[in-house]
């Protein structure tokens, strides 16, 4: 067999389109300040945060509403109406968001889909069908009619498309009817939803509650466009999870770790088991879980002065203490006197003998002649500082603020300074012959369960290597590489500070977002850091605002974190599986996950193999996942990124996938749970309580059953990696005589992606590719009207080649695949 280095046919990515949001304020910043502090900063207690429901219009209210400082993300689910997610505000943002037209739900009040039938809006049964349906036979198609079962209830979720989806006025309607099972007739309508984005229609769709599962479907449209499909399953009968083999060992992981814990576990297994296990350092430091000292002193507003030290608050900067000091005498000038750590700011004084410096004098002053203490002064926010600084009561301490722990934090020292972060590297032939796998978990700071599930991940490799079978021909046939922590400084900043921390550390904030108050929203969002579809590049998603949630950072790859996962990449060119562990949506994701937003531009779509390839090892994932609890990942939050959720501009799945040809799969893990005793489903969080409700939702039972999931995509891996079989494909309706024009399609034996020409010349690598008709849907009908040879290969996910045929060279035997279609002349 022949076996191709699988390569990307990546289009040259769009230039610059459209308008980056322009940086506006902080969001919900108070414009004067907290009042002075006298004795000792304060700044305002950031941690009064609380969790709502919001539901938002669209991708661009979205987009605006992250670059404008504000922390939505995760947990996010697209609605018919717009999307519905989680926002951690404070009650002042709660106000800033409703002036922005963001819908605040009350608790548990999202959406819930319907689950009743009715008539439909739109969509009179009778008079639909009063249009003369074949004219527009073609003009709704089925996308996904997928049928599952979870804790006893059944579910059909539909996805269908009109061409006249995007037309407004009046908009095209859509319906579906559903029989009970083989030959009964069709009934049950029900409207389904239109799903809009970025100006865009995307396509209708719903989840239904269904007791009895049907085999087909109807789809009608409001302009008399008619189908029918037959229903998949999804999840269901799947084979056994590992777990099933009563002596598999399981259930280690006991409660959530921290950074250290976590890498101190990582370097203990390394010890353990030397014979398959390895650490391989990180090259490059974090920046580090530190800060430098603070204060604000002087007044409020104009009068404010922000102090920041130049050495990290535990190298010195808490040391340091700054007063401003009220002389009694008349016309004194401004001056300034260092004694060891204490400065001390003689305030200038006017003729009546009254204080008279400005906050901008001071700052000056405190810059230039404070003998390199103090590096950074500054007016507060935006303000001139033209005020004058009242005196302060006395000395005031500088503060990093990283000595208040959070109430219920582990025990132990947090080591301040940049860490270096181990990756543990598990494989019985670790000499990059074996298909590579990066598990990489935490680049969000607060999702805790992604770092509990890679652990468990790793601990079940090492422990049943020896006892299980399965186990041990994973081992023996991947080379996995796990980054339990990819975030570890905002880790640490989550367990010990601030909980609901999502960046890193690195604050790029300028002087109006640098006061202390907006500590716990500087950092960079560590997946939109990346170069492929990156928000530098025009692509929606990525803030360039330094203390939104999704801030982008000043530069591609500025952050240590995130060059690292390109120097491992690079470095063990074996690695051609990625997970991007994340929490809480409950969703499984690939490319396209980024999009420019005008015209609503993604990413190259990835090749029919590739995407038949992700599906088929999704739902090989899934079923594990399902196998533990029953928990369905449902197909509506199942594929490229960007099609099911929102755009994720420069996120880490895009560059890998798009630069090395790497599968580079994100999972939200978490996410909702069916709830049989409400009939409702129950979403996740963040750090649900570890034992928590066993069935509902726990961040144990969480860890185990993802962990299941972890441990199959580690099979898939092993499989790819063995694949050495051709695969096989064929036109349909093949070679032959026909009396009028035929509809042909292509079908292959596996995910694979085929290249075809009908102009007579060979086919290669350059020739068109057989694509879907739209997006998450089958590959495309040609509708033939005259005489048409087809040249063609297929090339599987693994890069065999369909009869041994050599694409890349001219060779006598030409052994690619034809078939002509005669059409007989009338
Ligand atoms: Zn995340």
């Amino acid at each position: 067999m022949r076996h191709i280095q699988r390569r990307i046919a990546l289009l040259a990515l769009p230039a610059l389109v459209g308008s980056i949001l322009v940086a506006t304020g902080p969001a919900g910043a108070d414009p004067t300040g907290p009042s002075a502090a006298t004795s000792r900063s304060q700044p305002e207690d950031r941690e009064s945060v609380r969790l709502v429901q919001v539901r938002l219009t669209g991708a661009d209210m979205l987009d605006k509403v992250a670059a404008a400082g504000f922390d939505l993300e995760h947990g996010l689910r697209r609605v018919p109406t717009g999307i519905e997610g989680e926002a951690v505000v404070t009650a002042e943002q709660v106000t800033e968001l409703t002036a922005m037209g963001v819908e605040v739900l009350a608790d548990d009040a999202g959406f819930a889909w319907s689950d009743q039938a009715d008539g439909g809006i739109g969509v009179d049964a009778a008079g639909a069908r009063a249009v003369q349906p074949s004219n527009h036979q073609a003009t709704v198609r089925i996308a996904r009619a997928d049928w599952f079962t979870t804790k006893g209830q059944g579910f059909l979720y539909v996805e269908a498309r009109t061409t006249e989806g995007q037309q407004a006025d009046p908009i095209v309607g859509m319906q579906v009817e559903n029989d009970s099972g083989k030959g009964t007739p069709f009934g049950f309508a029900r409207t389904m939803s239109r799903f809009v984005d970025s100006g865009q229609y995307m396509f209708h769709r719903n989840l239904f509650k269904l007791d009895t599962r049907p085999t087909r479907i109807q789809v009608t449209s409001s302009t008399g466009g008619v189908t029918t499909g037959v229903v998949s399953n999804w999840l269901e009968n799947a084979p056994p999870p590992l777990t099933a083999n009563p002596s598999y060992k399981s259930d280690f992981v006991d409660g959530y770790k921290h950074p250290q814990q976590l890498y101190s576990r990582a370097k203990e297994i390394a010890r353990q088991y030397p014979d398959i296990a390895e650490i391989v350092y990180l090259p490059n430091q974090t920046n580090g879980y530190q800060r430098k000292a603070q204060a604000q002193l002087g007044g409020t507003g104009q009068a404010a002065v922000v102090v920041t030290s130049a050495a990290w608050g535990h190298e010195g900067g808490n040391d340091i203490t700054v007063e401003f000091v009220d002389r009694p005498d008349a016309n004194l000038p401004l001056a300034v006197e260092v004694t060891g750590k204490a400065v001390r700011v003689l305030l200038a004084t006017d003729a009546a003998g009254a204080p008279a410096s400005t906050a901008t004098q001071v700052a000056d002053a405190l810059r230039t002649r404070s003998a390199g203490l103090i590096d950074r002064a500054h007016p507060y926010r935006t303000n001139e500082g033209s005020g004058i600084v009242a005196p302060t009561a006395g000395p005031v301490a500088l503060t990093d603020f990283l000595d208040q722990k959070r109430v219920g934090a582990p025990e132990g020292e947090v080591p301040r300074g940049p860490a270096t972060i181990p990756v543990l590297r598990i494989g019985k032939h670790r000499d990059g012959k074996k298909p590579g796998v990066l598990i990489q978990a935490q680049d969000h700071a607060r999702e805790w369960v992604p770092a509990t599930t890679s652990l468990e991940s790793a601990e079940r490799l090492v422990h049943n290597y020896r006892s299980d079978r399965e186990t041990k021909k994973i081992v023996e046939n991947t080379d996995i590489f796990f980054i339990l922590s990819n975030n570890p400084d905002g880790a640490n900043y989550s367990f010990y500070n601030f909980a609901s921390q999502r960046k890193n550390m690195t604050n790029h904030c300028p002087d109006a977002s640098a006061d202390p108050a907006q500590r716990n929203s500087w950092g960079v969002d560590l997946n939109r850091n990346y170069r492929v579809g990156s928000g530098h590049d025009g692509y929606a998603g990525g803030s360039t605002n330094c203390v939104s949630g999704t801030y982008q950072g000043p530069e591609e790859l500025s952050e240590p974190e995130s060059k690292n996962i390109i120097w491992l990449v690079e470095k063990y060119s074996n690695i051609k599986f990625m997970m991007s562990v994340h929490s809480n949506g409950g969703q499984l994701f690939w490319q396209p996950g980024a999009y420019i937003a005008d015209g609503r531009i993604t990413t190259p779509r990835p090749p029919l193999g590739d995407e038949a390839f992700y599906w088929q090892s999704a739902a090989r994932i899934l079923s594990q996942v399902k196998a533990h609890r029953e928990t369905v990942v449902t197909p509506e939050n199942v594929g490229g990124s960007s099609d099911v959720l929102y755009s994720s501009a420069g996120n880490v799945r895009e560059d890998l996938y798009y630069t090395y040809g790497i599968y580079a799969f994100g999972w939200e893990v978490g996410g909702s749970v069916y709830n049989p005793a409400t009939g409702d489903w129950q979403g996740g969080s963040f750090q649900p309580e570890w034992t928590g409700n066993p069935e509902l939702v726990s961040g144990h039972a969480e860890t185990m059953e993802y962990a299941n999931g972890i441990m199959e995509m580690f099979r898939v891996a092993a499989d790819w990696g063995k694949d050495k079989k051709d695969p096989t494909s064929r036109l349909i309706p093949g070679d032959g005589k026909y009396r009028g024009p035929v509809d042909v399609r292509f079908e292959t034996s596996e995910p694979a992606t085929i290249y075809y020409t009908t102009d007579g010349s060979r086919p290669t690598l350059e020739s068109p590719r057989y694509a879907a008709t739209e997006f998450r849907e089958p590959g495309q009908v040609f509708h033939v009207t005259e005489t048409t040879t087809f040249r063609w290969f297929s090339i599987d996910s693994a890069g065999n080649i369909e009869k041994n045929y050599d694409p890349t060279k001219k060779d006598k035997r030409n052994n690619y695949r034809t078939a002509t279609i005669t059409i007989a002349k009338k």
